[in-house]
């Protein structure tokens, strides 16, 4: 069996309205076109309190979204919403939308880490084929034999394509 609903929201603006999403909606004009309808609603007081009261994190309750709830709640000491992430957090910025200048240094140190890590993976590791032989402590690594770059290590000189055979033709 389904739980009943409050008795409140069998009355709200929004009941049976699936062409519009409060939760995220999807463009500015269908974000208006919620805000609209709660405007209108009968049951905003109530809508707005509920969400407060449980620190309800997503989506337009009583014509709010999160941020706005969380203004209200951060103002009015309500439960703040549990599981909006904090400021200076990338996600933050880029779920919430929050442009507040901790998330805004947060994504930008998020995206320049982010940069950096995929610099570090398209260098490829891949081994170096000796053009010729390198003493490697006491032993020697003949020409053709594969190396692996080290770092912080001079590259031996790299064979050309077809250098090898050539030499030994
Ligand atoms: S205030 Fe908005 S979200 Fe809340 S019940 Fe009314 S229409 Fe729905
Ligand atoms: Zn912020």
């Amino acid at each position: 069996m389904l739980p009943r609903l409050p008795e409140w929201q069998t009355r709200a603006a929004c009941k049976g309205r699936v062409d519009v999403d409060f939760i995220e909606p999807k463009s500015p004009a269908e974000d208006a076109e919620c805000r609209a309808l709660c405007a209108g609603c009968r049951v905003r007081e109530q809508c707005l309190a509920a969400a407060l009261a449980t620190g309800e994190a997503w989506g337009l309750w009583g014509g709010l979204d999160a941020e706005e709830r969380l203004r209200l709640a951060e103002r009015d000491g309500h439960e703040l919403p549990a599981v909006l992430p904090a400021h200076g957090t990338n996600p933050r910025y880029a779920k919430h939308r929050c442009r507040c200048d901790l998330c805004r240094k947060a994504h930008t140190d998020y995206e320049r880490a982010r940069r950096a890590h995929r610099r570090v993976r398209v260098e490829p590791w891949s081994p170096i084929v000796l053009a010729e032989p390198v003493r490697i402590g006491r032993v020697w690594a003949g020409a053709g034999q594969l190396l692996l770059p080290l770092p912080g290590v001079p590259r031996p000189r790299e064979a050309e394509p077809g250098e090898l055979l050539a030499s030994a033709a």
